[in-house]
């Protein structure tokens, strides 16, 4: 169960570094009359996070209205890649929403035509076509429909089967929960659509097998025949412990699904847009998708996804028959052509690239230090710490949430953890981040593993 916080406010350290200030008890308690309208008035699972009330947030700091100001390790849920606050983006925002065009629906529109040229401009062949949505999860339920489309009309209805992964996280519709990997967020479906499959992820820490015949033998052991596969979906890393596949088994998958007339699907709505320390996830596989899927970075602000793919695939269904109200909403369409700009004017999957190697080196250390860290995972500027019962690879959730929420009182801002058993400490700051930004927060990720360890090692005393 994801940890609610308790609302009492208590007595936490003050910090003052370059970066990060908390000068405040914790939650700060001119916060919860914000707190106690939100718990009433908003659902339980809304409660999910560390009561930080944001008040502005820029670059790489989010800032409440009582002078505390936490370096950010969350960009949100890997939002804001181009910063927060970007003044280009804000700018552009503006712009757009005072140039009396706010909506347009599928009607034609300039700053949309632009949008999806810049995307494919970007991206490699074949992904040349861009259906622009609102949500990640949309981008799923329409990559689901084009990959059954695509099976029924090549190889008639039978080639119905979407392939996707255990512990895999694709959004929480209808559609999107079946294909995730994630048992118990299924337990409200009633009918479990069986040509949804999932098999093990090759993270090569808790699936040992990572080779490419693991995926054949777990497709003959669910009884799924090759011909009958429309489609393998995938996170392009996973979010719930940033782990990859291996860039073999990526290859293999590719040649396989090419072989098999199935269409290979990267969900990038995590990975794309320079986090990982490329512009695309993809990129590390050497392999080009038939269907990628954005969300969250493209815009780095305004809610907007895009599903890109090849033109075959796309032009599957007829005009009219594939759209969406808000469909490159004008304002959104500015906000992510702004933030397209930075990501690739600033080089921004090349900091990702260079900083991560820091950051990555700095928890491989800390690793060294800390038994109940079994595994460090991710690439570029996204990092999963697997808190582990020491000497196994159970997850330790508990741990987790306490890593976070001293963090957190630290000024080290982080969602709370993810992953199998809630045992992910998930690291995933804004591109913008800066080397001295990123020691001054593992400094304080150090601090909490120390005392959050050293409190456990005193009670078990007891
Ligand atoms: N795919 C991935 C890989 C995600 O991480 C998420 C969101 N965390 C989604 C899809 C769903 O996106 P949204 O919340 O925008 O529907």
């Amino acid at each position: 169960m994801p940890k609610e916080y308790d609302l009492t406010p208590k007595h936490v350290a003050r910090v003052e570094t370059p970066f990060r200030r908390i000068v405040t008890d914790f939650p700060v308690p001119e916060s919860l009359e914000i707190l106690r309208k939100l718990q009433t008035y908003e659902p339980a699972a809304m409660r999910g996070q560390p009561p930080v009330v944001w008040d502005r947030a820029e670059g790489f700091q989010v800032f409440d209205a009582w002078g505390n100001c936490w370096i950010d390790w969350s960009s949100g849920v890997l939002i804001t890649n181009a910063g927060h606050g970007r003044k280009e983006i804000a700018d552009a925002i503006a712009a757009q929403a005072s140039a009396k065009l706010l909506t347009n629906y599928c009607f034609p529109s300039e700053i949309r035509a632009r949008l999806v040229e810049r995307l494919a401009g970007l991206l490699p062949q074949p992904l040349k076509k861009i259906f622009l949505l609102t949500t990640g999860s949309e981008t799923v339920e329409c990559a689901i429909k084009l990959c059954r489309t695509y099976g029924a009309k090549t190889g008639g209805r039978t080639k119905n089967v979407i392939v996707s992964y255990n512990l895999a996280f694709h959004g929480r519709t209808l559609g999107s929960q079946q294909a995730g990997g994630i048992p118990s967020l299924k337990e409200w479906i009633v009918n479990l659509d069986p040509g949804f499959v999932q098999i093990p992820y090759p993270d090569g820490f808790r699936t040992a097998d990572s080779s490419f015949e693991a995926f054949e033998n777990a497709l003959r052991e669910r009884g799924v025949e090759p011909r009958n596969v429309a489609g393998v979906i995938l996170e392009t890393y996973q979010g719930g412990t940033a782990a990859f596949a291996p860039v073999k088994y990526m290859q293999a998958l590719r040649q396989w699904c090419t072989g098999h007339n199935a269409l290979l699907v990267c969900d990038e709505v995590q990975a794309g847009f320079g986090r990982t320390g490329t512009l695309w996830g993809f990129e590390h596989y050497g392999i080009v998708p038939d269907l990628a899927l954005f969300g969250k970075g493209i815009s780095g602000s305004l809610p907007l996804a895009a599903v890109a793919g090849r033109a075959d695939v796309m032009d599957l269904h007829p005009p009219g028959s594939m759209t969406s109200t808000h469909t490159g909403n004008p304002v959104c369409c500015a906000a992510a052509l702004a933030s397209i700009d930075l990501v690739v004017k600033e080089n921004l999957a090349g900091n990702a690239a260079r900083l991560g190697a820091l950051l990555h080196q700095r928890l491989r250390a800390l690793a060294s230090r800390f038994p109940q860290i079994g595994h460090i995972a991710g690439k570029g500027l996204v990092a999963g710490i697997a808190c582990v019962i020491p000497g196994t690879k159970e997850p330790d959730g508990a741990l987790a949430s306490d890593i976070v929420e001293r963090s957190v009182e630290k000024g080290l801002l982080m969602f709370n953890p993810v992953g199998p058993g809630g045992g992910t400490v998930k690291i995933c700051p804004p591109l913008v981040i800066t080397e001295e930004a990123i020691a001054d927060a593992v400094c304080a990720l150090e601090e909490a593993f120390s005392e959050a360890v050293t409190v456990r090692a005193a009670r078990a005393r007891r």
